[in-house]
């Protein structure tokens, strides 16, 4: 596979996850969402949403349920070589789920100053505690993640509030 065909690969793939984002912000779950595909194939093998508040569950982010999906989907704990594509930079959690799964890549969008793990606090992946490292690729649409979320807190400050003269 060429450079510029994953590129676009992970262009759509992003697009998909966006999709994920955008229902689970209709949801009222925060708008992150996330996809597992086979890089070879290019076959999606599971698509997820953020989804914690609804499932009464902490770890319901959209890399945890994808991963669980994908596992389920294939019979194997292991996700070895495929790519993870989600729309904001994983936090502690996920990063650590997505180096037990032994995922092979890492896509992602909006990166996250507050909560992500990857390139910021923790920075996961760079510890020597960490066994399996997945190749990185950050700010795939990342200005459509991030506004995504900009847009759903700010309807949530707004209702939150109400509206202001
Ligand atoms: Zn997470």
């Amino acid at each position: 596979m060429s450079r510029s065909n994953a590129f676009l690969d992970d262009h759509a793939a992003m697009a998909l996850a966006l999709d994920e984002a955008r229902a689970a912000a209709a949801r009222g779950e925060t708008p992150v969402g996330a996809v597992i595909l086979d890089p070879t194939t290019g076959t999606v093998i599971a698509k997820a949403g953020n989804g914690p508040i609804g499932a009464h569950d902490p770890t319901a982010h959209a890399e945890i349920a994808a991963i669980r999906q994908a596992a389920q989907a294939l019979g194997n704990y292991r996700l070895t070589d495929l790519t993870l594509v989600v729309t904001l930079e994983p936090c502690a959690m996920c990063a650590g789920a997505i180096s037990h799964a032994r995922l092979g890549r890492v896509v992602f969008g909006a990166e996250d100053p507050k909560g992500g793990a990857v390139i910021h606090g923790p920075k996961f992946f760079d510890q020597p505690t960490c066994h399996w490292r997945p190749a990185v690729t950050g700010g795939v649409m990342a200005e459509e993640s991030a506004e995504l979320l900009r847009g759903f807190f700010r309807a949530r400050r707004g209702k939150a509030t109400g509206p202001r003269p």
